[in-house]
């Protein structure tokens, strides 16, 4: 059997510990050299490990040693140095196509996409790089061959947009517009901005906008440049439900014959509305990861919902994801945690409507609408923290509130900043959401992701009434933002609390939600709040609002967007059952 040893050095900083480690090896202990020094790097000799797991017990989080599966018998096409992350096989970008990649964070995705975009040379697990020529006698008799040869003769030029749309004003400084015709290969700069609702902003500095609008300048000037093959690493981080859907079906519009789209996305919905087809990765996080073979998007995403891979025989989850064609009945509470009557609230050029509602303690509640508009503000009216300009309220809650941007500026470490979670809800929240590991990081050191599951944890360990989440799914992968879901539902009925979810991945909160609020107006001008009402009559309140339908899935039950204008788009817009059909 092949095994695969990865060390993360820079988790292992204490010499005298790396010694001890290596003087526990069994295989070492009888006198050879499995685990050895290159300077003061601890390293693992494969062939000589006997796959004891000892080191790895000892060092969990620095050290893994990985049992292969036999399929796996051919070198990895890329191994970041001895002992590092190990990438099996390569996603194959298709001309005329939009081509997805789904899989969990640390996996290999990013690092499978800068090889196909040719900003990275593989090493087929050996100390040098490969060349063009060992790469296309790989894939001989495949489509990637014939890819890498149009890479070879230079034909290949590519347009990527990265997935940390926040780093761009660390990059760039200057207006948007200054940004945008800088990089205009096409010459079509001003309709591009347009397409992308930019037009407004074109004046504003790129330090002074929004997450959402950098995503969409982000995504402009990738359209902009003159490519053949464009890669999204996630386009739908803090874009709301038009935008995401206006953004899926632009990169549609981008395959052509000449032109191959790849991108990466956790929000299913999007990634299915978009893909034509579908490459899974799965591995062990931060260890290795497999590239599957391309399949249909609808089947590749209901084998992503299973956890098994029948081709290759692999299964690389135990539980199925399963969505249920009604929201399940759950034990909600009788009582009332709050009641309003409709109220409004003016402030500045915006106003909000609020029609009246209630909500029990225990409920999910999801909530749903664009940006700006006014969902915030509402919440803040429930919290007593803002006064109505007219109307009744209810009794004041309350309120833990984990906002839509992450600050990060602070050196505090994550075990201060959770000192209330990991006191009492190292079950609930510490363990579910991976966080041991990074208690002794500081907060500025945290990825987006990992700050998000930190301030996900602050926020529900807080004592209150209600707690309200802004867009919990940003920066976290697919697997993650099922994790986080029941880990709300668990802990709302274990402190049994109400808990308002905001967000814009509607899978995630198809499968979270009880009841839902809708949102709806115009962003910055005005807006009209109403519900909770029950999942159903919530969806249908949205999407009527957008013109677009949604069936689910025959096999998985998963939600699907209707393709615009089809006989089922048409047949649930005439019976005004613009959700479920
Ligand atoms: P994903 O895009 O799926 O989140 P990545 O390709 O970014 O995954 O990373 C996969 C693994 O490779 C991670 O464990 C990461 O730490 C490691 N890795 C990424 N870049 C480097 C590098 N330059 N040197 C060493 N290891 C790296
Ligand atoms: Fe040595 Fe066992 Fe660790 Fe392999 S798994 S390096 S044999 S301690």
């Amino acid at each position: 059997m092949k095994r695969l040893a990865v060390i993360d050095n820079t988790k292992l900083k204490d010499m005298s510990k790396k010694v001890y480690i290596q003087g526990l090896c069994p295989v070492n202990r009888a006198g050879k050299e499995c685990m050895y020094f290159e300077g003061s790097k601890l390293l693992i000799a494969e062939p000589l490990c006997i796959g004891c797991g000892i080191c790895s017990n000892v060092a969990p989080e620095a050290i893994k040693i990985i049992n292969l599966p036999d399929t796996l018998a051919q070198d990895p096409i890329h191994r970041y140095g001895k002992n590092g992350f190990a990438l099996y096989n390569l996603p194959t970008p298709l001309f005329g196509k939009v081509v997805g990649i789904l899989g969990v964070n640390g996996i290999g995705k990013s690092t499978a996409i800068q090889i196909i975009a040719g900003i990275l040379k593989p090493s087929f697990g050996k100390e040098k790089e490969a060349s063009m020529h060992d790469l296309i006698q790989h894939f001989k008799g495949t489509e990637t061959q014939a890819y890498f040869e149009k890479m070879k003769s230079g034909s290949i030029k590519v347009a990527y947009k990265p997935q940390h749309v926040d780093l761009i004003p660390k990059q760039f400084s200057g207006k948007v517009i200054e940004l945008l015709k800088k990089v205009d290969e096409v010459g079509t700069m001003e309709a591009v901005a347009a397409q992308f609702e930019l037009t407004h902003l074109l004046e504003r500095e790129l330090g002074q906008i929004s997450g959402g609008e950098l995503q969409r300048v982000a995504i402009a000037a990738t359209f902009l440049k003159k490519a053949n093959v464009y890669i999204f690493d996630e386009i739908t981080s803090y874009l709301d439900i038009s935008q995401r859907l206006k953004v899926a079906k632009a990169i549609r519009g981008l395959a052509t014959p000449d032109v191959a789209v790849v991108v990466i996305e956790h929000d299913l919905i999007a990634l299915d509305y978009m893909a034509d087809l579908i490459h899974l990765m799965y591995g062990t996080q931060k260890a290795f990861g497999v590239v599957s073979q391309v399949k249909p998007a609808k089947y590749g995403i209901n084998v992503f919902l299973e956890g098994y891979l029948k081709e290759e025989n692999v299964r690389f989850r135990d539980s199925h994801i399963k969505f249920s064609v009604r929201a399940p009945i759950k034990s909600i509470g009788i009582h009332t945690l709050t009641e309003w009557h409709s109220f409004e609230k003016v402030q500045g050029d915006f106003t909000l409507h609020a029609e009246g509602g209630k909500i029990r303690p225990n409920e999910r509640i999801g909530v749903l609408g664009e940006n700006g508009i006014g969902k915030t503000t509402f919440v803040k009216i429930l919290a007593g923290v803002e006064k109505a300009t007219s109307g009744e309220l209810g009794v004041k809650l309350k309120v833990s509130y984990k906002p839509q941007y992450l600050e990060a500026d602070s050196d505090e470490l994550v075990m201060s900043a959770l000192h209330e979670a990991v006191k009492k809800y190292d079950a609930e929240l510490i363990r579910p959401l991976g966080l041991k590991d990074l208690l002794l990081k500081k907060l500025n050191e945290l990825s987006g992701g990992e700050l998000q599951r930190v301030a996900i944890a602050q926020c529900l360990s807080q004592p209150a009434d209600l707690f309200l989440l802004d867009e919990p799914s940003a920066y976290l992968d697919v697997e993650q933002r099922l994790a986080v879901s029941k880990i709300i539902s668990n802990l709302a009925e274990l402190r049994h609390i109400a808990v308002l979810v905001v967000d814009h991945d509607l899978l995630f909160l198809d499968y979270l939600a009880d009841r839902l609020m809708v949102f709806t107006g115009k962003s910055g001008r005005e807006g009209k709040a109403q519900g909770p009402f029950d999942l159903e009559t919530g969806m249908n309140t949205l999407l009527s609002s957008l013109g677009i339908t949604m069936r689910r899935d025959e096999s998985s039950k998963r939600p699907r967007i209707n393709k615009l204008g089809s006989v089922k788009d048409r047949e649930q817009k005439e019976k005004n059952k613009y959700y479920y059909g």
